[in-house]
Parts: structure tokens; C-alpha cells; sequence
């Protein structure tokens, strides 16, 4: 309660309403019908009314009604209280701007008995509005707008912690190839991609969905209901998978997704992610562009790999435990043995003889396959040179060694310091590595047969290469895939492919060599459609080279002679 206590000071209003129009903040005062009897220049300026409208007037027509009922219910609170009161409210000014206020009244009583309320106010919009920004960033991807793993978190314990649960499934969802746009087309045009995606996923959403950026490339959709999750993926992978169009250019990607069903029994919000990961890292290896759902092996088989992944590193301090075999590739006309391929094997000190198709793929996602294929390299050289017959040597190289920065370098200096013809080194590389290769992975490849080195495609017909786009990389050789010519003679369409195949490779004016011919038959039948080499267990089982080195120098004494 205040008294005024200053007799002579404020003996005229007009002495008073200049000591309150010196306040710099808005100030005034009311009486119990709510009408105003004193408003500050600060007050008038803040409502956007000029004070004449106001003195004598009360709140009605020139705010809000339902600003209009808080105001006053504070104001009787004052006055049936006598307390002060300071309540955080809205104001809509006459211009119709939205105010978060701080309003503090108090009571006055003055010396007649009558009371009045004073009344000052504190304009906190600015503020609130910046802890809203902060609020929003704090559950916020900023790029996208999605939900952010904070959101996630979130969500996720609630739902878990319902006492109804309801079954959600979490969807983690890794752009495939996202790297190689960002690396070739620059990050603004990558950010413009990670957006793209972003609306396709909340178009896809439902209301009850929570579509969420985690970082990067990768997105999670929680699914409220798991019901209806393969169709949801399948839905998700055609979105990825659509052309975008960004930064100028029309661009695929494609999509991994791993999914959890909350189960009940799986419980915590960790561990659904988790299983989300390991069921992600399954579509990955099982070539992209899929999606897998979580299952308990998926546990056993990841801690088998984690194994060996650790022996692997160890192995691979002195390669000691791998060593190289090798098959031989026979001209398909007369038998002349013309290229050896080199096959890595691991003697495994506890697993024995660990096949490729086993360790390869752990070696590639952890990267492990660098320094490996390295080794790979020199060892296949450093052994077939000195046989000096003058015959090739195939080797291996995975998606992962040509994406490496200098690999081209690498695999010149390899040969310099060995002081080996590059005529006489074939790089084998999947049909699908060379499909998924980025610009500059296809000039390593040119700018390598630049020098003279041979590129075969290997696995061929397995990928999605079209003639237009094998055309853009010239390669020496193809290499049709096991599964065809295992069919030929068997099943009426085989043939037809491996035609069409062999047929390809005539038009591209190179050579075509059968993969696993293991019959007579087969080998007669891919003759006579016009395969150049052939290579298969018909031939030779991939050896030691000292076991099949007896016959490759009578190959070269028949050839001599
Ligand atoms: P690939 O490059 O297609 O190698 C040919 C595979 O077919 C070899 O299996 C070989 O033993 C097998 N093979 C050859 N002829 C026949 C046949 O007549 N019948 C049957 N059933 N199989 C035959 P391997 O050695 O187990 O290698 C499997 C795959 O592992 C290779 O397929 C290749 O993709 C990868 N790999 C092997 N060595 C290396 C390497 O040094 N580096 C890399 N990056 N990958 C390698
Ligand atoms: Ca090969
Ligand atoms: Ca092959």
C-alpha cells in the first residue's frame, strides 16, 4: 500500500503527470471500475493509444475480450486483496502486435478513503521469444526442421513409459551414396539433398509418426503403431530412391533402413536403438537400398564379425596368416594359359582356411581392406614376376580401395618398385562397384588404363550396368558371373543372356571371360558363343602358384616351341 506523503510536490496534475511521464517504462492507474485515471507516455506509446482515448475509458474495445477478463480479475484481486499481484499476460496493441507482458499492480488508498491500483509493465516478448528460438533448437534439426535425437530420446521414453504401451517400431534410416554427392557436388547441394529427403520422410509421416534427423545422412521415422512398418519402408526406400533435383543437376541415392519393433520384453528406449543399428548395419552389408528388420542372430552373427575384426587387425600386422592363390584364365580357343588371378586366403590360426567371402566383407566396412589389398598387390607381383612367362596377373580391388584417395599412385608406384609392366596387371572390379563408382573413382580407373594398366569387370551381368553407361568406362575385359554359366545349357534363358553377354563384349570390341566353368559342356557351349577366355575348377582350382607353376611353364614351352 503507498501513501502519497509529498504535499506541495504533486499539488496539480499536471506536475504529477509530468513526474509519471518521466517513468521510462509504461505505468498507470485504475480505479475499481477498471477505468483508467492516470496513464504514463511510456503506457500510451506501448498500447499504441493516445492517452485522451484512454483516461476515463476501461479495457473494453481496445483489447481482446479474453485479455480483457485476465486483466481484470488481477485488477479485483488487488483490490479484494489488497496484495500485489504480478502476472505475465498477453497484449494485443492498437497496430495488432502480439506483447508478452510482466504486469505488477498494487494498491493505492489515498487519504479519502478511495482506492486506486498502479500498475507497471514489463515487456518480456523479446525474451520469451528467445527462449522459444532456444527451446525449439534444443528439439530441432536446424537444416530440416525435423525432430533432433534430444526430441527422439524424448518421445521414445514416454511411449515406453505409458502404462498402456503401445508397440511403436523405430525406423533408422542411412542415405546410401549421400558421401559421394556432398564429395562431387559440394555441401550446399548436399545440404539441399538431406532437406529433400527431410520433406519426402514427413510427407510419409503420420500424425501420431515422428520423423527425426540424427545427424549427417541419417533419419529416424518412429513409427507410432508397428503395424504397418514393411509397407512404410518399402514406401521410404521408393522416396530415397526417386530422382531429386538439386543444385541443377537430377540426382539417386538410395536408402538403408534398419528397423526395431518394440517388443515389450526389449524394454529400454537404448536398446531399441540399438537393435535398430544392428539391423541397419545388416541392410548395408546386404547391398543397400533395403531395409532389415532386428532379429536376435542378427547379435550372434555381429559379435562373430566383431571377432573377427579384432583378429584381422592383429593378422594384418605382418601378414603372416594370409596368403595368396591362384587360378589360372585359359584362352578359350586353344587352352594358352594367360592370366593368373590372385585369390587371398586367410589361415586362420584357430578357424583354418577362412574363405574370402567370409573375412572380404569385414575387411571392407571396417576399411581394413586398405591395407590389405596393398599387400595383396605387392604379394601377387613380387610372386609372379619372377616366373617371367609373360603372363598376366588378375588382382582383386574392392569398391573401398578405389573410393581411397591416391589409390591410382598407389597401385603405379606398386608397380615401378617392382619394376612390372603394366600391361601385364589387371584389376579386377565388380560390375556393381564400377556402377556405384563417383566421377572421380571412374577417372582413377581411366587415368590407371592411361598408363597401361587392364580393368576387368568383374561379376558381370550381376549389376544393373546398361550398355550407354559401360560405354562411359572403357574396360579390357568382362567377366561373366558364375551364376550364368552354372545355368548354361540347362536353363533355355542362361544361354540367351550369356549371348547376350559374350554379345556386349563383341560390341564393346573386348575380351569376355567365363567365370566357374566347371563341365566340359560348359566350356564347349561358351565356345561356341564367342567367350574369349574361360577360368572355372574345369581348368584349375585355384593353388599355391609353386603347385600350378609346372604347368604354366609348359604352357610357355608349347607356346616357345
Ligand atoms: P571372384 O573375384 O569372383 O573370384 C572367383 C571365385 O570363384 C573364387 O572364390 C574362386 O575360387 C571361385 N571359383 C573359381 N572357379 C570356380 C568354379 O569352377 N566353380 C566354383 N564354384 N567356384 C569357382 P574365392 O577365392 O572364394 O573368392 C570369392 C570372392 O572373394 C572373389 O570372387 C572376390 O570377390 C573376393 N576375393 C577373393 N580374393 C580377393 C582379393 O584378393 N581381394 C578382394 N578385394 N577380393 C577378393
Ligand atoms: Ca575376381
Ligand atoms: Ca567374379
Amino acid at each position: 500500500m503507498v501513501h502519497l506523503a509529498l504535499p506541495g510536490i504533486f499539488d496539480s496534475v499536471a506536475s504529477l503527470q509530468a513526474f509519471v511521464d518521466a517513468i521510462p517504462c509504461p505505468v498507470f492507474v485504475k480505479n475499481r471500475e477498471h477505468r483508467y485515471m492516470l496513464v504514463n507516455r511510456a503506457a500510451a506509446d506501448f498500447f499504441g493509444i493516445k492517452r485522451d482515448e484512454l483516461l476515463g475509458q476501461d479495457d473494453r474495445e481496445r483489447f481482446p475480450e479474453s485479455q480483457v477478463t485476465e486483466y481484470w480479475s488481477k485488477d479485483d484481486l488487488v483490490f479484494s486483496t489488497g496484495e500485489t499481484n504480478e502476472n505475465e499476460e498477453d497484449l494485443t496493441d492498437r497496430a495488432g502486435n502480439e506483447r508478452r507482458i510482466i504486469t505488477r499492480k498494487s494498491l493505492i488508498r489515498l487519504a479519502a478513503g478511495d482506492e486506486l491500483l498502479v500498475a507497471v509493465i514489463t515487456d518480456v516478448t523479446e525474451i520469451r521469444q528467445a527462449e522459444a528460438h532456444n527451446r525449439y533448437l534444443a528439439f530441432h534439426d536446424q537444416l530440416t526442421g525435423l525432430a533432433n535425437r534430444a526430441t527422439l530420446y524424448k518421445r521414445l521414453d514416454e511411449i515406453l513409459g505409458d502404462p498402456q504401451p503401445t508397440y511403436p517400431a523405430v525406423l533408422l534410416i542411412d542415405l546410401d551414396r549421400f558421401k559421394e554427392v556432398n564429395d562431387c557436388l559440394g555441401h550446399l547441394v548436399g545440404d539441399e539433398l538431406i532437406q529433400a529427403f527431410a520433406d519426402r520422410l514427413v510427407a510419409l509421416a503420420g500424425d501420431k509418426d515422428l520423423a527425426v534427423r540424427l545427424g549427417g545422412d541419417e533419419f529416424v521415422l518412429l513409427l507410432a503403431n508397428a503395424g504397418d512398418t514393411e509397407a512404410v519402408c518399402a514406401l521410404i526406400l521408393d522416396a530415397a530412391h526417386t530422382p531429386f533435383s538439386v543444385g541443377g543437376s537430377s540426382v539417386t541415392i538410395g536408402a538403408s533402413i534398419g528397423v526395431a519393433k518394440s517388443c515389450g520384453k526389449c524394454g529400454t528406449r537404448n536398446e531399441l536403438l540399438r537393435r535398430a543399428d544392428v539391423a541397419l548395419y545388416r541392410a548395408k552389408s546386404l547391398g543397400r537400398n533395403r531395409f532389415a528388420l532386428f532379429s536376435p542372430e542378427m547379435d550372434e552373427g555381429r559379435q562373430i564379425r566383431m571377432e573377427l575384426e579384432a583378429e584381422m587387425r592383429q593378422a594384418l600386422g605382418d601378414f603372416s596368416q594370409f596368403e595368396l592363390h591362384f587360378q589360372p584364365q585359359v584362352r578359350s580357343d586353344n587352352g594358352d594359359v594367360v592370366a593368373v588371378e590372385a585369390l587371398v586366403r586367410w589361415r586362420h590360426p584357430r578357424l583354418g582356411l577362412v574363405a574370402p567371402s567370409r573375412f572380404i566383407p569385414v575387411a571392407e566396412e571396417t576399411g581394413l581392406i586398405v591395407p590389405l589389398g596393398a599387400w595383396i598387390l605387392e604379394e601377387a607381383i613380387r610372386q609372379v614376376k619372377p616366373l617371367g612367362l609373360g603372363i598376366r596377373v588378375a588382382v582383386n580391388v574392392s569398391a573401398v580401395q578405389l573410393r581411397q584417395a591416391g589409390f591410382a599412385e598407389h597401385v603405379l608406384q606398386t608397380i615401378a618398385r617392382q619394376d612390372f609392366p603394366a600391361s601385364l596387371l589387371e584389376l579386377e572390379i565388380t560390375e556393381t562397384a564400377v556402377f556405384h563408382a563417383s566421377k572421380s573413382e571412374i577417372e582413377t580407373l581411366e587415368g590407371l588404363r592411361l598408363q597401361g594398366v587392364r580393368v576387368a569387370l568383374d561379376d558381370f551381368g550381376t549389376g544393373y550396368s546398361t550398355l550407354s553407361n559401360l560405354r562411359q568406362l572403357a574396360v579390357d575385359k568382362i567377366k561373366i558371373d558364375r551364376t550364368f554359366v552354372k545355368s548354361i545349357g540347362q536353363v533355355a534363358d542362361a544361354d540367351a543372356i550369356v549371348r547376350a553377354l559374350v554379345q556386349l563384349g563383341n560390341n564393346l570390341g573386348v575380351e569376355t571371360t567365363a567365370e566357374g566353368v566347371e563341365t566340359e559342356e560348359q566350356r564347349r557351349l561358351l565356345r561356341e558363343l564367342g567367350c574369349t577366355e574361360l577360368q572355372g575348377f574345369l581348368i584349375a582350382k585355384p593353388r599355391p602358384l609353386a603347385e600350378i607353376e609346372p604347368r604354366l611353364q609348359d604352357e610357355a614351352q608349347k607356346l616357345a616351341s
